[in-house]
């Protein structure tokens, strides 16, 4: 399966794509945690990614272009793979189609994961993520807290608030979710594609709506 979430901000796609990669024992590509991963190496594409995230605008389309083309062409997705923040914007969803079609590949489905712009303010500022990369656990101070405030479960690490994450860079990310990414819904509902799931309530229902969805056993 080839399978790719949109949804605003905050919606819980990071969430719902991680557990649905082990579900489905698929690769999860998250176009943040990617970037995030290229700023904390130094790399030269992480370097000049880092002022447009705490910006909140977007990154070049031929950074994340390069970046997933090398992804997707790696064995670990010939079984598949799970797109999450990738593509951003309409130039992107016309690489990724050209992407496939090389790679003789279709997307199975596109999720949209919808939540109401009213709650996305408290849910990204809440948000905290584990520091280790290799865990990168996700918390949310209210709706899902760590046992021990700050600390991750599952690996001890401490727990952070992510730059982007901040009140401040929220205003300018939304607007760029609502004039560039919004537009992508219309773009795979055109192509018979898109499923839209409510993300507002409890995950482990919205997992199972997706699960549902898929015509995936539970
Ligand atoms: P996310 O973790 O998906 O919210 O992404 C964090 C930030 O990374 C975004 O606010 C953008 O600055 C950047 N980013 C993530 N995905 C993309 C993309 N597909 N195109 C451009 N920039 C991106």
């Amino acid at each position: 399966m080839q399978i790719l979430f949109l949804g605003p901000p905050g919606a819980g796609k990071g969430t719902q794509c991680k557990r649905l990669a082990k579900h489905l024992d698929l690769p999860h590509l998250s176009s943040g945690d990617l970037l995030r991963e290229a700023v904390k190496a130094g790399t030269p594409a992480g370097l000049s990614a880092k002022s447009y995230m705490d910006r909140g605008v977007l990154v070049p389309d031929d950074v994340l272009i390069a970046m997933f083309r090398e992804k997707l062409y790696a064995p670990e997705c010939e079984k598949g793979f799970i797109l999450d923040g990738f593509p951003r914007n309409v130039a992107q969803a016309r690489s990724l189609d050209t992407l496939l079609e090389e790679l003789n590949r279709n997307l199975t489905v596109v999720i949209d994961l919808q939540v109401d712009e009213s709650l996305i303010v408290e849910r990204i500022t809440g948000r905290r993520v584990c520091t280790n990369k290799e865990c990168n656990a996700p918390y949310h101070v209210k709706f899902a807290p760590p046992k021990k405030a700050d600390v991750c479960d599952l690996c001890g690490s401490p727990l952070m608030t992510r730059s982007d994450d901040k009140e401040e860079v929220l205003a300018p990310r939304l607007k760029t979710y609502n004039d560039q990414t919004a537009p992508l819904i219309e773009y795979y509902d055109s192509r018979l594609l898109l499923r839209t799931i409510d993300g507002d309530g409890d995950p482990d229902e919205i997992f199972a709506d997706i699960l549902r969805t898929l015509k995936v056993p539970a």
